[in-house]
This record gives structure tokens, sequence and C-alpha cells, in this order.
């Protein structure tokens, strides 16, 4: 019989993280104050988060042990199933071999959880009562409110108003984990009145989100705040994935010639092929990493490389990045975990040093995509997951037309199941190409107030 799915067992859950700093030639550059515009300290994120995570985030060592507990908890879902695409293969007459590795199993249903069962883990150690966090369309937040859950630490989550009026199911998720779900704008902090006073039917934002869920972790002693993306030590937490990948990989007696992850902040592309890239850095080997984020928010492709804020209002530490500025305000499409006008700074420096590629594309080849997965393949992929599968599928007919073999590994991050909505107007033919024009990309960058990256640096 074919082997369709790569198992691995409990045992073979990933003892240590692999933090990809420690193999990158250039390194990135630090976060800057944006007032001094002086690289800010480890001391200055203190009241935002535990001791542990920041240490994390500046880490240089390559490999951070996962606590027991945490490990522990994995083992629930951990390690995830690996597929071989018969189906998909036979569907696009290819050569190809495609894998991809299946994170919906989680509780969640997304890779989500790999680093928020982590912070949950370290807050409690250091005794935080409560965790305030911001949700766009629900992943996020449903996966911390899981986690948080799990420590007896409270959850606050700032969800986008529009989106918890759109989302029910993912805001009742958050509540039978027991969290606090708090449409933004609220009345609740100062960030939100303010907005409130000027718009009362304010449909929120995921910039706002994040300022009324910062300025709850500042202002309160007893809470902290969390981050599902972008971050150096959220990165590093999910490359279990890609660790249990190279297992599989062998298992099946192949290597991949290219790894693709679709891309928001970069956590799930960063976890998959960072420990690839590790072969490339260290044995030589020539794997592409290749990154897929929408048409509609092309920041990797054609973004710029420079200082940034991570928010909208420009609370945070000034972040050097590909970016289409921080008052970018992208179309709504339905991968809304993909609408983020920045990349984190280990992926960034990494693509601007060519160690890994990117492309953008369209939604209706996105939707098309994972229509066909779901039925040559069964699982019905979430909007953003949609992306990976689309480029998968753009390498398999290379592969036909060059009539080579050639072996794809993608990452399938996330089921869809409670983005059914978003097919519906897929199948209804409410969805439509979504392509920034030269103009919109110039006038998001000439947006852009926030320093320059100097040359000798970049
Ligand atoms: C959050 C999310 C993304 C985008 O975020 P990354 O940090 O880039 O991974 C993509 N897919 C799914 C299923 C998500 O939940």
């Amino acid at each position: 019989m074919k082997q369709t799915k790569i198992t691995l067992e409990e045992n073979e859950i990933p003892e240590r993280w692999y933090n990809v700093v420690a193999d990158m030639p250039n390194k990135p550059l630090p976060p800057l104050n944006p007032a001094t515009k002086e690289p800010i300290g480890p001391e200055a994120l203190a009241p935002l988060f535990p001791m542990a995570l920041i240490e994390q985030e500046v880490s240089q060592e390559r490999w951070i042990p996962i606590p027991e507990q945490v490990r522990q908890i994995y083992t629930q879902w951990r390690p995830t199933p690996m597929y071989r695409a018969y189906g998909l293969e036979k569907a696009l007459d290819t050569p190809a071999h495609i894998y991809y590795k299946y994170e919906g199993v989680s509780p969640a249903g997304s890779h989500k959880p790999n680093t928020a069962v982590a912070q949950a883990f370290y807050n409690k150690e250091e005794g935080v009562k409560r965790i305030s966090t911001e949700t766009g369309a629900g992943q996020w937040g449903s996966a911390l409110s899981y986690a948080c859950q799990l420590f007896g630490v409270g959850c606050e989550v700032y969800m986008v108003r529009i989106s918890y009026e759109q989302k029910p199911y993912r805001k009742l998720m958050m509540n039978t984990w027991g969290a606090e779900v708090i449409p933004s704008p609220s009345e609740q902090t100062e960030a939100g009145r303010k907005i409130l006073a000027e718009d009362p039917n304010s449909p929120g934002s995921l910039g706002i989100a994040i300022s009324e869920a910062v300025e709850r972790a500042a202002t309160d002693p007893d809470t902290k705040y969390s981050l599902g993306s972008v971050l150096n030590h959220v990165l590093t937490h999910q490359t279990v994935m890609g660790q249990e990948a190279i297992k599989q990989m062998e298992k099946a007696g192949e290597l991949p010639d290219v790894v693709i992850a679709p891309f928001g902040g970069g956590s799930n592309f960063a976890g998959l092929s960072f420990p690839f890239l590790h072969l490339n850095f260290t044995q030589g080997k020539n794997i592409r990493c290749l990154a897929v984020e929408p048409t509609s928010c092309p920041k990797l492709t054609r973004g710029v490389f420079r200082y940034d804020f991570g928010d909208t209002i420009g609370m945070t530490p000034l972040i050097p990045m590909y970016t289409l500025g921080h008052n970018f305000v992208p179309a709504k499409i339905h991968a809304g975990g993909l609408r983020y006008h920045g990349a984190g700074a280990l992926v960034s420096q990494l693509l601007h040093d060519n160690l890994i590629e990117a492309e953008a594309i369209d939604q209706i080849e996105s939707f098309e995509a994972g229509v066909l997965f779901a039925r040559a393949e069964g699982i019905i992929p979430a909007p953003e997951a949609n992306h990976g599968v689309a480029s998968a599928i753009r390498e398999a007919k290379r592969a036909k037309e060059e009539g080579q073999k050639r072996v794809i590994l993608f990452n399938l991050c996330g089921h869809g199941h409670f983005d059914m909505s978003a097919y519906e107007a897929y199948f209804a033919g409410n969805l439509h190409r979504h392509e920034l024009s030269q103009q919109d990309v110039d006038t998001a960058i000439s947006k852009i107030d926030t320093p320059e990256i100097p040359e000798t640096a970049a």
C-alpha cells in the first residue's frame, strides 16, 4: 500500500526550538526607540513581556530547550501528521512529489497554539495573572484562550469590532475556553475611548486593537501582553513544525527541493522553513524556502526594507522590516491572517540577503487552489493556507512543463471550518482579483516617515 500519512512517535516531538539567528550571516538589526532612535535594550520590553520571553527575543543561542510541561501539552496534538498528496498529484498529472505538514489538528485548528502554549507557560512561571492580546479573524485569540486556560492565566482579547460581529463562532470558542472577548474599540482603554469619541460607530482595526491590548499591559502590573507572530521568540517556538518535518521527509526517503508557506507576519513560514535553512547553512543543502503573500498586501515582493512600527498607531519599537508602511490598510480579503503591513525582522533580513524567496498570489487563484485541494485531499484549508496550496500547485505545474521530478513541501497551517463564509463568497462569484497598482504601492511607501536602514548595515 502507498504510504499517504507519515507519522512520528510522541517521543520524536522536538526537545528544543531552533533559533535561526545563530546561523544568520547578517544578524537582524536591533529595534529602535521611536523617540530617541537609539537601539532599545531588553529592559524596555519588561512591562509587556515576561523576562524568559525577552531573553529568547534577543537570544543568539542556536537551540533553546522546550520546557517539559510545554512538551507534555504538545503531545495532545503533536507530532502533527505529514501527508503525501497523491490525490493532488493525480489531479495535476504532475511528476512532482507533493507533501504537506498539517497543523489543523491542534485544538484551535492552526499552528498558533505552538507558541501560545509556550507563552502562557512562561507568563504563569513569572506569576502573571492575565494576558491581553488582539485578534482580527480570531485564530490567534482562540489559540491564546485555549493556552491560558490550561495554565489558569486570565485572557483578555481585544477583537476587531467588525470581526466580533461577523465571526461569532471564533468569539464563542474563546468564551468556551474562558477568555473575555471585548469588541475593539472599547470603553475600557484610553485608546479605545479616544477612537469612540471621534467615531462612535468605528468598525475597529488590528492597529487599534493592538493599542488597546498594549495599553492594558502597560498600565496594569498583573497583566502582560502577547503577540502571535512577527517577533523572534514567536517564530522560534514555531520551529517544532520544521524539525518534525525533517524527520518525516527522512522517513519518506526524500528531501524537499522547495519548502512553501503562506505569509502573514512570518510565524508559520519560519516555523516550517527555518529548520530546513539550518540544513542549508550547516550541511551545504540548497533547499529553496518560499514565502507566499497575497497580491493585495505585498510587503515582501513590493514593499521596502526599512524601520517601521509593528502597529498602526505607532506605539511599538521600530523594527527593521519589509513593509508597506504602518498606515497601509490592505483590502478586506478573506485571508484575514495575511492582512498585515509588515514582516518580522528575521524573515526580512533573510529575504534581504537572498537566503529565502517570496511571491504574491491573488485570492481567486488561492481559492481555486483551495477547492481543488479539498476535492483531491479531503481537508478544507483556511483561506490563508490556500496561498501556500496555490504556490505548491504552481511549482508542480512547472515541474510538469519541465518534465522534471521535484519534491515540494508546503505548510497546511490551518483548516477552514470557521471560514466557510469566505468559500460561500467565492462560490457566489463575489470575490474579485485584487492587485495593487504601482501607484497604490508608491503612495503607501511615500507616506512612510520612519527611519531608513543605514546602507552599511543593510
Ligand atoms: C495567523 C495565521 C496565518 C498568518 O500568520 P503567520 O504568522 O504569518 O503564520 C496564516 N495561516 C493561519 C491558518 C493563521 O492562523
